[in-house]
């Protein structure tokens, strides 16, 4: 990780938001397993195919509706 505030699990194919992160995120887990991908911004994330995690990306999904 390089400073990047959004990091995409490749396994469940979803973005996390690391200043919101919650415990149901499993980011440890992620990191752990050597599945994350680093993303400057969201959009980036889901242009290669990955969702918002219901956790801590309630608060942009309900910008961008
Ligand atoms: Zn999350």
């Amino acid at each position: 990780m390089s400073g990047e505030r959004y990091m995409a699990d490749s396994r469940t194919k979803v973005v996390h938001d690391l200043v919101k992160e919650e415990n149901e995120c499993r980011i440890d887990e992620i990191v752990r397993a050597g599945k994350e991908l680093p993303f400057k911004r969201p959009d980036e994330a889901h242009k290669e195919g990955y969702m918002d995690c219901s956790f801590c990306m309630v608060a942009s999904k309900m910008c961008r509706m």
